[in-house]
């Protein structure tokens, strides 16, 4: 019976909305848009997500799953150009990239891939395409089909909002220095900055990769409306803000990831493709601490540390007393590093002080777990409201992209963030060996005051707290992520009717 009911849903029916999902490969952007499109099928939506045979490999599980729970979801998997751009098989997601090269050919592969895509846009005559904004060329390709693109934004409505008015109006420039601070213009509250926190392509006037970055950012407004994964308690001003400043609908979902992934095994084989293993260590580790007393450090998935700042960290978090679990990634032709780190696990080990994870977290679980007690975060959105979810106060460590605005937002509108002190907006590929941007004295004063017994601490602790709660009722029936979500499907359906009405009395 199961599978001829599967079979039924293998092809979307007539009267079912009909979404396509199109994320960009990146964990980051991936995970989000994947968790969004399985909570449209759970709400009567037919969804495919186009991605290629690599990435597809990481979801599928979760996705024959849900199919065969009896929600209409599938993937439509496409070949990625490896040979073409020069590229080993399986390298399609930018967090395998490890060189800047390796990171162009990825790019340039995913960008050969358009023609194929609309194709099957043709093919599979959607009610309504859902993208990464990594797809700007997508505005057309719905406009062609009469239907609605929805922009998928991966990151806060404040940072959307952040870095439209600094694009906007350009208030770095002119400073007597990069280091000079400048207001952000038209936000409800001041939020100061530097230049140097910005991304370059944003600092320096006609800089080259403005040509890559402009046209997405720009597809938004020509776009039916925005989905954020995010919520009105957590940034209402900056909805709001984000609504009248973009004018165009959006939706605020979020948070997607703990409305989809309730049970143990989706929350870590999410976006990855190995099992857990029955008792990992760090599991075992994190068993024997007590109650919110470890720190989590990650940098996401993209950043690999130059050797000098992991140096820097390795010593700040050892000096710092507190208890830490750390998920590195690792380097091409860094034998240096792997040499002091290999020392440093083992004292560790020996001490029991720490625990290190090598490339890939299993990072809902880690959060989740009652030992766990705060985060060190690049300030990535996905990181940040998972953190949220978790109750987690956390040290901001912005390094690349929207990622300072993300940081101001926890440190001076939320008051649930201890900025470490990154001075300086740099993609990995661009940090160089020269030196650390974070001293191990800072990092040692941001631990002391996330994880210590200070009044701050025990402030930020409570209200990061009240957050998770707020985020809990959010998606539960009633709340507004919920409402929100059930409205747009509702609205998507509307139009879809109205079309064909249309369409039939042409016919007649
Ligand atoms: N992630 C993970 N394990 C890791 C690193 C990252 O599960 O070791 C997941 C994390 O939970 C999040 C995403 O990858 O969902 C990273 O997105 P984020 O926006 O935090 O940062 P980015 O990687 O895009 O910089």
């Amino acid at each position: 019976i199961k599978i001829a009911k599967a079979m039924d849903q293998s092809q979307p029916n007539h009267h079912q909305l009909n979404v396509i999902f199109l994320p960009y490969p990146t964990p980051g952007h991936m995970n989000p848009m994947v968790d969004t499109a399985r909570l449209f099928a759970r709400h009567g939506a037919s969804v495919t997500i186009i991605t290629t045979i690599a990435n597809a490999s990481t979801l599928q599980k979760t996705i024959d799953s849900d199919f065969s729970s009896g929600h209409p979801i599938r993937t439509q998997v496409l070949q990625f150009p490896s040979a073409q751009v020069g590229l080993p098989d399986g390298v399609e997601n930018i967090k395998d990239g490890t060189s800047p090269e390796m990171l162009g050919k990825i790019n340039r592969g995913i960008s050969i891939l358009k023609d194929q895509i609309e194709l099957l846009f043709q093919d599979l005559q959607p009610d309504c395409i859902v993208t990464d904004m990594g797809y700007p060329w997508t505005v057309e390709s719905a406009s062609k089909l009469g239907i609605p693109r929805l922009y998928f934004y991966s990151s806060s409505c404040f940072s959307n909002c952040a870095s439209y008015f600094v694009r906007k109006y350009r208030p770095h420039d002119n400073l007597v220095s990069d280091t000079h601070k400048f207001t952000i213009p038209c936000l409800p509250q001041s939020i100061e900055m530097t230049p140097l926190q910005l991304a370059d392509w944003i600092r320096t006037k006609d800089h080259a990769a403005a040509g890559f970055f402009e046209p997405m950012y720009e597809s938004e407004k020509r776009s039916y409306g925005t989905l954020y994964n995010t919520f009105h308690e957590l940034e209402s001003d900056y909805e709001q803000l984000s609504k009248s400043t973009m004018g165009i609908k959006s939706w605020s979902v979020g948070p997607v990831s703990a409305w989809i992934n309730k049970d143990d095994e989706k929350r870590a084989n999410r976006g990855h493709i190995e099992d857990l293993a029955k008792e990992p260590e760090w599991l075992n580790w994190l068993n024997s601490r007590q109650n919110e007393s470890v720190l989590y450090v990650s940098f996401g998935s993209l950043t690999r540390l130059p050797h000098a700042q992991i140096v820097e960290l390795a010593h700040g978090l050892e000096n710092s007393g507190h208890d830490f679990i750390w998920v590195i990634r690792k380097k091409d032709g860094d034998e240096n590093g792997e040499r002091f780190l290999h020392d440093f696990e083992q004292r560790m080990k020996e001490s029991n002080k720490g625990c290190i994870i090598w490339n890939w977290a299993p990072q809902l679980l880690i959060l989740d777990h009652p030992a766990t007690g705060g985060i060190v975060t690049h300030c990535g959105w996905n990181s940040i409201l998972e953190s949220l979810n978790a109750g987690l106060p956390m040290i901001t460590w912005p390094l690349f992209a929207e990622q300072f605005y993300n940081e101001k937002l926890l440190a001076d509108v939320l008051k649930i963030g201890v900025p470490v002190g990154v001075k300086e907006n740099k993609f990995w590929t661009s940090m160089g060996e020269e030196g650390a941007m974070v001293r191990r004295e800072e990092i040692m004063k941001a631990v002391e005051t996330l994880m210590g017994s200070s009044q701050e601490s025990k402030e930020m602790r409570m209200r990061a707290k009240k957050l998770a709660d707020a985020a809990k009722r959010t998606i539960e029936e009633g709340g507004h992520s919920y409402n929100n979500l059930i409205q747009l499907i509702d609205e998507l359906k509307s139009l879809k009717i109205s079309r064909e009405l249309g369409k039939s009395r042409l016919d007649d």
